[in-house]
């Protein structure tokens, strides 16, 4: 497969090649039914059994006990911003939040729509959104904490999560999930577009703890209500079968391939180390992100002009090394190096970067 470029892409991102091959060969005739997986019925023993593998795969992979439940929704983390306040909003206790760039900031804003009693506890904003808070305040009487566990655009990440004292920790977790172990705990609900590290684009993984459920209000709308998913196994209605497919394709592979979520991180952390060796080993390149709170799935860095960044990116491209634009909003560029994303494709970007700079530094 030497036509496939080394994908640096934000999301929608790269995914494993055994998993694109392993959905080609299946893909006219699934399991010997004579259809796609994309044909046959939601409600079929096929599709049942790529749904509870799917689920059976995140809890062991996570790690999580019986209380939490796995459910697969539509909409984008997007879509979770408005839901988590709306289900899990306990009457008179205000909704904490801690403000680390522009996804956090669309999900206090939804919150606020709502007319919630929205706090904003802790942030970045002073800093341009560099860094991630040193502490939070433990407010007692919150209905939660909310936190952006990685930061996509601004390339940050908890290394620690806030300690809450019970209060239930909610998490975005759309560019890091399945990348790094953690402690599943102390969270009411973790949610994550799919479209990063879990999948294609198109399904959301919603993980919540049994006791967030008796929060949900009866008189919000069906669709918007997580106790319909979990009392329907996330089969209310059509769910986005090929999303969930996929996303079952690439939990095997870091299941049984990769070895699981702790042999990942330990390769995650060796593609983030050499990059962030290479940016700190010059002055040509520039971390922004501080390096305390340096994320290990998004790497983002500047070079001396607006124009040798241009530059940088159009040869980058066509060296096969796709995807290197920073988000609009910032500029600069932004390698995401994904839990798809081989040490190979890292090593030929240093490559390219220490080349780069002979050339034009
Ligand atoms: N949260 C984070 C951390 C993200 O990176 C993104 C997408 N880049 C979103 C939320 C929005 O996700 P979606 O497009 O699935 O709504």
């Amino acid at each position: 497969m030497t036509d496939r470029i080394f994908n640096f892409n934000p999301g929608p991102a790269v995914l494993p090649l055994p998993v694109l091959q392993e959905i080609q060969a299946e893909l006219l005739n699934y399991k010997g039914s004579g259809m796609s997986i994309m044909e046959v019925s939601h409600r079929s023993k096929w599709f049942d059994d790529v749904l509870n593998d799917a689920v059976a795969r995140t809890r062991r992979l996570l790690n999580l006990s019986d209380r939490f439940r796995v459910l697969f929704l539509q909409g984008g983390a997007s879509m979770q911003f408005p839901m988590v306040a709306m289900n899990l909003a306990l009457p008179g206790k205000p909704l904490d939040y801690v403000d680390t760039g522009t996804w956090s900031t669309k999900a206090i804003k939804e919150a606020q729509i709502l007319g919630k009693d929205v706090r904003v506890v802790a942030g970045s904003k002073d800093r341009e959104y560099t860094y991630i808070p040193e502490t939070v305040p433990v407010n007692p009487d919150a209905s939660y904490l909310h936190i952006t566990s990685n930061n996509t655009i601004r390339g940050t990440q908890w290394k620690r999560f806030p300690e809450t004292g019970g209060v239930p920790l909610v998490s975005d977790m759309s560019s890091d999930i399945l990348s790094r172990v953690f402690d599943p705990e102390p969270f009411g609900l973790i949610y994550a577009g799919a479209q990063k590290n879990a999948g294609p684009a198109g399904v959301t993984l919603v993980i919540l703890r049994e006791d967030m459920l008796e929060r949900v209000p009866a008189d919000l709308p069906t669709m918007f209500r997580y106790t319909t998913y979990a009392e329907k196994n996330s089969l209310f209605n059509t769910p986005p079968c090929f999303a969930i497919y996929v996303v079952g394709l690439v939990l095997k592979w870091l299941e049984e391939t990769v070895g699981g979520v702790a042999a990942m991180e330990d390769i995650n952390r060796r593609k983030a180390d050499l990059l962030y060796a290479c940016i700190d080993e010059t002055d040509f390149y520039r971390g922004t992100a501080s390096p305390e709170s340096r994320s290990a799935m998004n790497v983002t860095f500047r070079l001396p002009t607006p124009e040798l960044e241009q530059k940088f990116i159009e040869e980058a491209t066509r060296a096969g090394l796709g995807g290197l634009k920073g988000h609009r909003s910032v500029g600069g560029c932004r390698a995401s190096i994904y839990n798809a994303m081989p040490l190979e494709g890292v090593e030929a970007l240093v490559h390219f970067m220490k080349d780069f700079e002979k050339k034009n530094g």
